[in-house]
């Protein structure tokens, strides 16, 4: 059965009676075709639907009609078997391929009674149900008939037998004989034989121009490949050089946070120094008051002529001390060479 997996929808994989064919070849439902999205393109291939409505004009009728006869196969292989199609109760002792219909053996009399000018070919339903699947479909290809394709001859039952040449167009005995603007003829089965040979030779070239194709399909595989290499490795170069120089501005930033921590060192030992100084002196000047003012409350005339030249050095000396000015020192909090460092990042 997985055989016939082919005859089924290519988009739902399922039966339908009405399966168009695609330029493409391709072949879908007209279910699938009607809610196909866009409508102009092939489900499966993206071929371009000619047609406006996305609805192709072609059935594909061998695979139609080999639903329908794979489904009169299934009817006949089943246990119970197929029951007769005209009176609905007997069993079914034969098929007639013409008809399309299963008779019991009183139907089928009156078949061949209604049926005796033409040549209905029934077979036997347990002949049938011996053979595979495949011989019964070869067998219903033998039998079935191609009809005129004059208008009105097929409704008729006209059997075309003659192709005209020139038409392009399968006849019955009764057209070609009575219109004589046909000709040349040929038999039917070689045309149709010719048909398949056409087909089977361009298929058969086309396994070429496929190798080609092929070749071109797999260098563009690898192309896709390379680029995505490629990708890969500019990806990982670009994340390996972030990482890199992550790790370096993170170095700096330990080394600038260094040189802030030793700065302030610095500067608080400086002003600690200058604080010290300027202290010093504060308490010399203090220390000179005190002792300028004891002198005159208390010295003794030769107490005063002994310290007196020794302490106006002193005081001398004090007044010429200026008080540090502001810009001397580096200023704290300055880091112009952080500042530098950072703008150089
Ligand atoms: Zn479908
Ligand atoms: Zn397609
Ligand atoms: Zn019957
Ligand atoms: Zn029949
Ligand atoms: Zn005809
Ligand atoms: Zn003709």
């Amino acid at each position: 059965e997985d055989d016939f997996q082919f005859i089924l929808c290519e988009g739902c994989r399922q039966e339908s009676p009405n399966l168009k064919l695609l330029t493409c070849l391709h072949t879908l439902c007209l279910n699938c075709l009607s809610e196909n999205k866009p409508v102009s393109q092939c489900p499966v291939c993206r071929t371009a639907i000619p047609q406006a409505s996305g609805i192709p004009d072609m059935d594909n009728v061998l695979f139609t009609n080999l639903q329908a006869r794979l489904g009169v196969y299934k009817k006949i292989s089943n246990s119970g078997g197929p029951s007769c199609s005209r009176c609905q109760g007997e069993a079914a002792a034969v098929w007639c391929s013409e008809c399309e219909d299963f008779l019991c053996t009183k139907c089928f009399e009156d078949h061949q009674w209604f049926f005796k000018k033409r040549n209905h070919e029934a077979k036997r339903v347990e002949e049938l149900r011996a053979e595979s699947a495949h011989q019964f479909l070869e067998d219903t290809r033998k039998s079935c008939n191609l009809f005129c394709s004059s208008p009105g001859h097929a409704n008729q039952g006209h059997v075309s037998s003659i192709y005209c040449k020139k038409c392009k167009k399968a006849l019955c005995c009764s057209c070609a004989l009575l219109d004589s603007q046909h000709a040349p003829f040929c038999d039917i089965r070689s045309e149709t034989q010719r048909r398949q040979e056409e087909l089977g030779t361009m298929s058969q070239e086309l396994k070429q121009k496929r190798s080609s194709f092929e070749a071109t399909h797999a260098a563009l595989q690898d192309e896709a490949a390379q680029l995505e290499r490629a990708q890969q490795e500019m990806r990982e170069l670009i994340r390996q050089r972030v990482e890199q120089l992550v790790r370096l501005i993170r170095r700096e930033e330990e080394e600038l946070l260094g040189l802030v921590e030793a700065g302030q060192e610095q500067g608080r030992r400086e002003l600690a120094r200058e604080l010290q100084r300027v202290g010093g002196v504060l308490r010399r000047m203090e220390a000179g008051e005190r002792l300028v003012e004891k002198m005159n409350l208390y010295a003794t005339e030769q107490e005063v002529m002994d310290m007196q030249p020794f302490i106006k050095d002193s005081l001398e000396e004090l007044q010429r001390l200026q008080p540090p000015a502001a810009g001397d020192r580096a200023q704290p909090g300055d880091f112009a060479e952080c500042r530098a460092r950072l703008e150089r990042l």
